[in-house]
Order: C-alpha cells, then sequence, then structure tokens
C-alpha cells in the first residue's frame, strides 16, 4: 500500500504568526501595534523569516509551538503507527479504528517491506495475510465484533492519520525520525511531512532535519558504531570527537600551528575557494 501524506491546513500564515510571537518578547511595542505594522507594509516578509532565522539560532523556542500543521497520512502500517503514536507533546492524533472499520471481503490492506521481497519472501507473507484475511472474515461471519477479529491482523495492516502538530514538535519528530537509526517507514513519513511543509514554507521546511543537521545540533549524538555505520556521518562530527577536541583545547594539547603552516598561510596559491 502506498503512503501517502498531504498538508491539509496550517496557521494562517506562520511567518507572520511567528514574527509576532517574537517581536512581542523582545519589543517595547504591543502585539497588536507590531501587527498593524505588518499590515501596512512597515515590516516586510524578508525582514520577518530574517528575524525569525536569528531566533532560531537560540533556544528560545516556546513561539514555535504557536505554529501549527494538521497533516493527512495514510497507507502506513501498525508497526509505524504504534511507533508514531509514542509522540505525546504538541501533537494530536485521530487515527482509523479497527473497531469501528471492518475491512470487507476477507481483505486487508498491508504493507510488504522491501527487505522481504529482497529476500524473495513476499509470495509467502503474502499467502499468509489471505489466509488471516479469510479466517478475520469467518470471525466476523460468526457474529465475532470487528474489535475481537482484529486480534487477527498483524503489524502490516494499514491505517490512517489526521495530525495537528505543532512546528516545536515537528522538528523534535523530524530530529529523531530522519535520523538514519529510525525505522524506514517512520524515515519515509517524516521525509514526506518534511517535504509537503517546505513546499508551502520553504522558510520553514528547511530546518526539519535529523537532529545532525546543520540547522539542527550539528553533530552526531548517536553512539559512535552508529555513527561510523550513518551513511552521512563523514559529513558530520560525532560528539566524542567534540569532547576530544574541547578537552584538548582546554588543556592547552591541540597542536600548535608553526612555521610550516604560516609559510603555507603566506602562499599565493593557499586561498581556499
Ligand atoms: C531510533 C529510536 C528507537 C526507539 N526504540 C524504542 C524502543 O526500543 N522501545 C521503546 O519503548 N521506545 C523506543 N523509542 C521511542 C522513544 O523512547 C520515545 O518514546 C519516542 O521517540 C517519543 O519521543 P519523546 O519521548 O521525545 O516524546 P515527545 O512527545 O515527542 O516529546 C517531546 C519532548 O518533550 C519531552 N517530554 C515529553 N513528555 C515528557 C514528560 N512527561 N516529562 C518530561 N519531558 C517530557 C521529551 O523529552 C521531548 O524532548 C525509540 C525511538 C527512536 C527514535
Amino acid at each position: 500500500m502506498a503512503i501517502q501524506v498531504k498538508l491539509l491546513d496550517h496557521t494562517r500564515d506562520p511567518i507572520r504568526t511567528l514574527y509576532v510571537a517574537y517581536r512581542t518578547a523582545y519589543s517595547s511595542l504591543t502585539p497588536m501595534q507590531i501587527d498593524r505594522r505588518i499590515e501596512d507594509g512597515r515590516i516586510s516578509r524578508e525582514k520577518m523569516a530574517a528575524f525569525i532565522d536569528k531566533r532560531l539560532e537560540t533556544g528560545h523556542a516556546s513561539p514555535l509551538e504557536q505554529v501549527w500543521f494538521e497533516i493527512g497520512i495514510s497507507g502506513v502500517s501498525r508497526a509505524f503507527s504504534h511507533q508514531f503514536v509514542r509522540h505525546r507533546i504538541g501533537i494530536s492524533f485521530e487515527q482509523q479504528s479497527q473497531r469501528y472499520v471492518k475491512f470487507k471481503d476477507a481483505k486487508f490492506p498491508f504493507t510488504v517491506p522491501k527487505s522481504v521481497e529482497r529476500a524473495g519472501m513476499a509470495g509467502k507473507m503474502e499467502a499468509a495475510f489471505a489466509q488471516l484475511g479469510s479466517l478475520y472474515q469467518e470471525l466476523l461471519d460468526a457474529g465475532v465484533p470487528a474489535e475481537d477479529a482484529r486480534f487477527l491482523l498483524p503489524n502490516a495492516a494499514s491505517t490512517n492519520f489526521k495530525i495537528v502538530v505543532n512546528f516545536q514538535e515537528l522538528l523534535h519528530i523530524c530530529d529523531l525520525r530522519l535520523c538514519t537509526r529510525a525505522q524506514w517507514e517512520f524515515r519515509r513519513v517524516a521525509s514526506m511531512m518534511r517535504a509537503e511543509v517546505h513546499r508551502r514554507f520553504p522558510e520553514l521546511g528547511k530546518y526539519l532535519q535529523p537532529k545532525c543537521g546543520e540547522l539542527r545540533a550539528g553533530y552526531c549524538d548517536e553512539d559512535y558504531e552508529a555513527w561510523e555505520a550513518c551513511p552521512i556521518g563523514r559529513k558530520r562530527p560525532h560528539k566524542r570527537d567534540l569532547f576530544t577536541l574541547f578537552d584538548s583545547y582546554r588543556k592547552g594539547e591541540l597542536i600548535p600551528l608553526d612555521d610550516a603552516d604560516f609559510k603555507l598561510i603566506e602562499r599565493e596559491e593557499t586561498a581556499v575557494p
């Protein structure tokens, strides 16, 4: 089953909302006065976006909670949904029910992971699901309520979501779930949510990165072996290396620049583009 993700609705103008929230904190003007200055064109969108960028370099994150996104997600597995609903702050879920929605005609939609296909086992998995579908139908036909017949359904069974998530929590979800350590389906959904927000609001979408992104922490805080195995690890320092570097600096143990280095610096052809 193909995953679909769509931004259905959002805070009317997130850039304006963020600007008014941040400016209120740092200005003698009231939020109403700030809003009026935006309304009459005294504050341009570029100025608002630049101000927000500066604020986002700091840890002042509470204004991000004032921006929300309403997102529809379909064709995801219950294996994904178990993980998704573990996020508990700044996000509200509505999920298709297996109590009120009965699958029809002895069939339920499901996901077969690529790894199962690569192992040449997709046919066997699908056959097992077909059998489960038949038994599920038999139970329903025998009068078993859907809430009990669903005990047969596997993690692969599909489900749908309608969520509302604020920007702060979406950043946090992307920190964790765009990381290459996260499960593939969650990485796919997080990437699709990122693409949807980016399509509509590139000024905000650019911040939706894994936690090692240059606009997030900028380094990897996973274990060293995971960092070594990560395909993008070579672009990011591991926290252990940062601490080692800091420790060397503090103890005055950094390799000193010597005459040879300064000769290199003086050379005309040394300039790095
Ligand atoms: C790669 C990966 C592997 C995982 N493996 C497992 C696993 O094996 N088993 C398992 O059970 N779970 C696992 N999880 C789930 C994980 O433990 C969290 O439950 C999940 O990521 C939800 O994130 P969160 O706790 O940051 O919640 P969110 O709701 O997204 O939290 C947002 C922020 O609020 C803070 N916060 C939320 N609630 C509280 C609170 N009550 N008190 C104080 N601060 C709070 C959080 O610290 C976080 O900073 C895994 C997650 C990942 C990304």
